[in-house]
């Protein structure tokens, strides 16, 4: 027996930590989380085997911290085990770092809040830093990985496929919006091979995340919820679908639209995900199959009463359960999987009932409502004789032509009185010098723009800072997130997205349609002149704007009209059926009449993406003018109310009062 060498130790337990592209991700952005970071960037190069790169904003490393900080088991975050029963990071082992580099080239760039500037580390395979210079970039640490898993053949070779790296790219895309979820503040994007695939902003709170993880026509369909358990203490928030829910919007095949978080953490817990899967099909969807419901749940309970050093990546957690005790936790706590399960339970039922009485509420009320309407028209119609009707004819018409004599008579008086008052007009002179009208104007025109312009000064070395003044304040502007602001309006409301001809139809049936307003919307839409075959292709500009060619081969009736996909947009991954039904319930909820009133989610991270892209194609250096020109038009088209770039930055910031004088 031989010891292995310790180069081939580090190796092997490192192929457990990092698995695949998705691991790498999740350890570097928990890191930045844990960094208290508010933006994260998270850019892929071929699908992450060339190059994965997270930039973050956070508090960076501390210099006397680098020799260590890719060192296995050197770790800021706890000092012992004991330290796990108060856990509040991510991340606490130490080893995700010295595994990466283990498997890749590493590049780390970082800045505190205390250093003058940041510095570029590159590490070797065991962690040792090797080499370092200054760089330009702000506070906050940018780690890059390179080549990944190019010493583990085998391990790259099962991402040959391009099937597999989508989906790899799909996992990717549910894991960073389980954390935008579960952090509303922070501002996220996902890059691959430069093309913007996914992204969010900063919000206010976990429904607004939400809402921008999902779009708002799910979000419509959801209910939020809260239980506050005391013993065993927990408690259990998020949304789930309404039991009236459209299940179209509210299920999916897969459990990619399904969040479970223990303490903020997200979590693969299969137990709850099969619990609420079964109210979902049993209680609310009887006819669906299997379907896996949309839903998000944050399970908060005492941190000593989770295990989550359970799997290396972390995404399982043990909760201390009667017949299975984990080994970290301690003797006296009582939440378990079971008990957890049924305090849900008994929530979604109320829930359900609630949701249910406020149903069989509102259809009485309108069943009344109804009932009274048709009595009275009922009623109304019986009284109104014939003899009656045919009176009440006459009388109007009789009442017309008086109308008419009025009318003539009036008119005749008006003429009148015109006629006398032009006799009345008597010239009179009035002292007036053209010069001096000029010259008061001038002065005038002076005065107003001395009051109203106000100074505009440019900071040189900062190409995005202008100093600009009000009557009372001092602030500092940033024109280009003026511009990117503009350019996302603009793209919003008349961006056109190019449709691309499908070589198979999707053909729209019934089914697809579970609201059957959606379909009744389509059908009502203008078409163009029907052709020899009897379809025609619908021209509303709610679909072609968003890349949608949709095809109508008529029916006996309206309902019976056959529907058709025959063009799509190809720009966004993933792109289709649940796409056009966000626009369809922007029209029949929101009642949508213009193009930016219905763009579906993925369009308008797209139109966000692109407003980016083409915001930084602008010159670098602004002239006065043109600066002048981006607050008018800022003035204008975005009013007083939208402040903020398109990721959620103000456009000015207020520096200080001018002191007035007496
Ligand atoms: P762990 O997260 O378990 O502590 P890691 O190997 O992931 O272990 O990271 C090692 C250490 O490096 C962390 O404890 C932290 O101090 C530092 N670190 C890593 N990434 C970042 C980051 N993005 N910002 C600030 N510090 C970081
Ligand atoms: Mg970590």
């Amino acid at each position: 027996m031989k010891q292995l060498p310790a180069e081939t130790v580090r190796l092997l337990s490192s192929s457990q930590v990092i698995t695949s592209v998705v691991s790498v991700v999740k350890e570097l952005l928990e890191n930045s989380l844990d960094a208290n970071a508010t933006s994260v960037d998270v850019k892929l190069e071929n699908y992450g085997f060339d190059k994965i790169e997270l930039r973050d904003n956070g508090d960076g490393i501390k210099a006397a911290d680098v020799p260590v900080m890719a060192m296995k088991y050197y770790t800021s975050k706890i000092s012992s085990s004991e330290d796990l029963e108060n856990l509040t990071t991510y991340g606490f082992r130490g080893e995700a770092l010295g595994s990466i580099c283990c498997m890749s080239e590493v590049l780390i760039t970082t800045k505190t809040a205390d250093d003058d500037y940041s510095t570029q580390y590159i590490l070797d395979r065991s962690g040792h830093v090797t080499s370092q210079k200054p760089s330009h970039l702000g506070q906050g640490t940018t780690v890059t990985v390179l080549k990944l898993f190019k010493n583990l053949p085998v391990r790259k070779q099962f991402y040959s496929t391009d099937k597999k790296c989508k989906e790899e790219i799909k996992k990717i895309q549910k894991l960073l919006m389980a954390y935008a979820i579960i952090k509303p503040e922070l501002r996220i994007t996902f890059t691959h091979n430069k093309t913007i695939m996914w992204q969010k902003t900063k919000v206010s709170d976990h429904k607004m995340a939400f809402m921008a993880v999902l779009g708002t026509a799910v979000v419509s369909n959801m209910i939020a919820f809260q239980h506050h358990g005391e013993d065993p203490e927990v408690f259990l928030s998020g949304f789930l679908p309404k039991p009236s829910s459209d299940g179209y919007l509210t299920s999916h095949s897969g459990s990619e639209r399904s969040f479970i978080f223990v303490n903020n953490r997200p979590v693969y817990q299969k137990e709850i995900l099969k619990l609420v899967q079964q109210y979902y099909n049993l209680k609310l969807h009887k006819n669906s199959n299997r379907l896996c419901p949309v839903f998000f749940i944050n399970i908060t309970i005492p941190p000593s009463a989770v295990d989550v050093n359970l799997i290396p990546d972390k995404s399982q957690v043990l909760l201390h359960n009667k017949d299975h005790r984990s080994r970290l936790l301690t003797e006296n706590t009582k939440v378990s999987t079971e008990e957890l399960m049924v305090k849900m339970e008994e929530m979604w039922e109320t829930l359900n009932e609630e949701e249910k009485k406020k149903y069989e509420e509102k259809a009485g009320r309108d069943l009344e409502r109804y009932n009274k309407q048709s009595k009275k028209a009922m009623d109304q119609s019986i009284q109104r004789s014939t003899k009656e009707r045919e009176k009440k004819h006459k009388s109007k018409l009789k009442d017309c032509l008086s109308n008419q004599q009025k009318l003539d008579k009036h008119f005749h008086s008006q003429t009148e009185k015109k006629h006398n008052n032009c006799k009345a007009i008597k010239a009179v002179q009035v002292p007036f010098s053209m010069d001096s009208f000029k010259h008061k104007l001038r002065m005038l025109e002076q005065k107003e723009s001395d009051k109203e312009e106000p100074c505009l000064l440019h900071l040189q070395s900062f190409p995005d800072a202008w100093i600009i003044t009000s009557e009372k304040k001092i602030m500092i502007l940033n024109p280009y997130r003026v511009e990117e602001a503009l350019l996302f309006k603009r793209l919003l409301e008349n961006h056109e997205l190019p449709t691309e001809k499908l070589d198979k139809p999707i053909i729209l049936t019934d089914s697809v349609f579970s609201d059957s307003r959606y379909k009744e919307v389509l059908c009502n839409m203008p078409s163009e002149s029907i052709r020899f075959d009897g379809s025609s292709y619908l021209l509303d500009s709610r679909l072609s704007a968003n890349g949608f060619k949709i095809k109508i081969i008529p029916g006996v009736s309206a309902m019976e009209n056959q529907l058709e996909i025959v063009g799509m947009s190809n720009r966004l991954p993933y792109y289709g059926v649940p796409d056009l039904k966000e626009i369809l319930s922007a029209v029949v909820n929101n009642n949508a009449k213009e193009v930016h009133e219905c763009r579906p989610l993925k369009v308008v991270n797209y139109l966000e993406g692109e407003a980016v892209r083409l915001c930084r194609q602008l010159p670098l250096y602004l002239s006065k003018e043109d600066v002048w020109d981006t607050i008018c038009r800022m003035e204008k088209q975005l009013g007083n109310q939208h402040k903020v770039c398109v990721h959620g930055h103000p456009f000015v910031h207020y520096l200080t009062d001018i002191p007035q004088s007496n």
